[in-house]
């Protein structure tokens, strides 16, 4: 495999990751910043405020890793199921199978003669290996792993959920909503434009589409912590 195919590989791979991390870091920012602003907006004070947050953080980063982890599971599970009937058609027709390698191989370009000799060699090498990866697109580098999904789905969020805690906690308690919300959206600005670099899209329009988001979330939640806080206070 030559050196720039191999760079390509793990770039994309590297990519995939960047841009899981910077959704869910988005998702810590913009969840825990409305929360903060609402229940700010709402009169509360600052410990209620962080109390929230906390809350907010902790419960977040949970259901993040629990979608995650169920979501990836069952793509492992899928992943399982589909190695376990080929090994079995595998055992149960080994000339078709071999056929059928073959017919991938002449699919990708190779001559009839070329793809029988591949298909022969590597079915003797790992006949199961070469029909994961070449049948099912199954291989070592993109088996999915539910708990370090799921961590690292949890760890994203928080990350980014720790950001309106930290304003909040070190901001005048008059404050803690405007200020939350201006740095939020800087936040905001950054991943926005990040996420964008990672997946070659612009960067301002990849900024300017995340940060809008994150406003109306701020703002819907900004009016109803003032409504809640004007009929009950
Ligand atoms: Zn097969």
């Amino acid at each position: 495999m030559s050196r720039l195919s191999h760079l390509e590989i793990h770039m994309v791979h590297r990519i995939g990751w960047l841009r899981a991390a910077v959704l869910g870091a988005n998702d810590g920012l913009v969840s825990t910043a409305s929360l903060v602003v609402g229940v700010a907006a709402a009169g509360s004070g600052k410990s209620e405020v962080l109390i929230a947050g906390m809350a907010g953080l902790v419960a977040g980063a949970m259901s993040m890793a629990a979608g995650e982890y169920v979501s990836v599971s069952s793509q492992t599970d899928a992943e399982r199921a589909d190695l376990a009937r080929e090994t079995r058609e595998l055992s149960e027709t080994p000339e078709a199978e071999l056929e059928e390698l073959t017919n991938i191989y002449v699919d990708r370009g190779l001559d009839r003669d070329l793809a029988e000799k591949v298909a022969v060699q590597l079915t003797e090498r790992d006949a199961l290996g070469a029909h994961a990866r070449d049948e099912l697109g199954i291989s070592e580098t993109v088996t999915a792993r539910p708990i370090q999904a799921a961590l690292v789905s949890a760890l994203t969020f928080a990350v980014g959920a720790v950001v309106p805690l930290i304003v909040a906690l070190l901001a005048p308690e008059a404050q803690i909503a405007v200020l939350v919300a201006a740095s939020t959206v800087a936040g905001l600005a950054v991943l926005g434009g990040l996420g964008a670099s990672a997946g070659g899209a612009a960067l301002v329009r990849g900024a300017a589409r995340v940060t809008l988001w994150g406003v109306l979330a701020m703002a819907a939640t900004a009016m109803v912590g003032t409504l809640f806080g004007v009929t009950v206070g």
